[in-house]
């Protein structure tokens, strides 16, 4: 038993050498644009509550009527008992904010994405997947059991090259996350939806980091480009732009039909609390109706993106409310982020394994509710700090 744990401590002291040990913070208010840490009051630009509505009044208040109507569990799997007429309802809503004639709720994005492809295909299938797509759809491909073809980041070229050799399968699924969550840039959805009719595969996108802010009324990235018709599986996740936790996949009503009974991720856990599913319908609707956030959100993240782009800094190709600063080293993005922290800025680095080896950055992601005045000061701070570790 001694050398189990001296096994695990040793394992610890290599990630501590190189400097990827991780550790949790305590982070009051995380979920609002100005955080406290020990005490220490800082801007938050690491916070997935793009459109800054995780504490609305109206998420806060169905989410209390619900508990109060309802009580705080759905003590029990979905299938079973755990269904109250209110998830039904927010199904029905989130297919009709999508556009399609059904939704499924998991209880996040990580048991989606691992229950809807783990469902969708197995031996004698192929997923084509982008290299640098979520940890959840690698893993779901993974456990699934089919072959697995990853091309090049956005490389169509690639992608081509992938479908034909994934002729002769059973069922070809390519997947790809719609805004990248790590590098800010969008997936060529039109040109990627043209190869799967060529090639007769079926296309699953994650509208993780596109819900809630791209798209009429944040529709999504696919109804920003005018594809969702021609996606056979959208799935979002609710804990970031739509600040409540859970995940959707919408499409047709067979799929869903389909999903319900086959994703294991989705059958053989406890159904979400009613307080967070009361909380995605007020989501759905505050959304829609302020989508004053959505615009905002995206003008703000180009105007950050424009600003840090004119002195140099490698944002790799950010078109979104997602904002990487490339730095490449883990200790010295550890630094910047340090540094930032010393003047009350909080911007986490991210290290591998979330990102490829040598390309450690800090990731920004921007709030519609960050105002102007903060947005600007933050933005000279990171100039400075950064011409001062010579990142710039
Ligand atoms: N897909 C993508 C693209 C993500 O960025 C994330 C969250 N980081 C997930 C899926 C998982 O979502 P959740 O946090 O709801 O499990």
């Amino acid at each position: 038993m001694k050398s189990f744990y001296t096994n695990l401590e040793n394992e610890l002291h290599k990630l501590d050498e190189q400097h990827l040990f991780r550790e949790m913070k305590i982070v009051q208010g995380a979920s609002t644009e100005w955080v406290e840490i020990k005490g220490k009051r800082l801007l938050n630009l690491s916070s997935n509550n793009y459109l800054g509505i995780a504490n609305h009044p109206m998420l806060k208040s169905a989410a209390i009527q619900a508990i109060q109507q309802l009580g705080c569990s759905a003590t029990a799997a979905r299938l079973i008992v755990g269904n109250y007429e209110l998830y039904d309802q927010v199904e029905r809503d989130l297919a009709r904010f999508k556009n399609t004639e059904a939704a499924l709720i998991f209880n996040s994005g990580y048991m989606a994405n691992v229950g809807i492809i783990t469902a969708l295909v197995g031996k004698g299938d192929i997923i084509v997947s982008d290299k640098i797509n979520h940890a959840s759809i690698i893993d779901g491909a993974r456990l699934s059991g089919a072959e697995i073809l990853r091309y090049k980041h956005k490389d169509m070229v690639d992608l081509e090259r992938c479908m034909q050799k994934a002729e002769g399968y059973r069922r070809k699924l390519i997947v790809t996350d719609s805004v990248f969550s790590m590098d800010g840039d969008l997936a060529p959805l039109p040109v990627i939806v043209e190869l799967k009719e060529k090639y007769k595969a079926v296309l699953m996108i994650d509208e993780a980091h596109g819900s809630g802010v791209f798209g009429e009324n944040g529709r999504g990235l696919a109804d920003f480009y005018g594809v969702s018709d021609q996606v056979e599986i959208i799935m979002g996740t609710l804990g970031k732009a739509l600040g409540c936790s859970g995940a959707y996949v919408a499409g047709r009503k067979v799929l869903i039909d389909y999903l319900r009974n086959k994703a294991r991720s989705f059958i053989f856990t406890t159904g979400l609390p009613p307080a967070v599913v009361a909380s995605i319908q007020a989501a759905i609707q505050v959304v829609q109706l302020e989508n004053w956030r959505q615009k905002d959100v995206l003008a703000k993240a180009s105007w950050v993106r424009e600003e840090l782009a004119k002195v140099g800094f490698n944002l790799l190709n950010s078109e979104s409310q997602i904002i990487p600063i490339l730095v490449g080293g883990n200790e010295a993005t550890l630094e910047f982020s340090r540094r930032l922290f010393d003047v009350n800025i909080l911007a986490v680095a991210i290290r591998p394994p979330t990102v490829p080896p040598n390309a450690a950055r800090l990731r920004l992601s921007i709030m519609a509710t960050h105002s102007k005045e903060d947005l600007t000061w933050a933005v000279e701070q990171i100039k400075l700090i950064g011409r001062e570790l010579g990142i710039i």
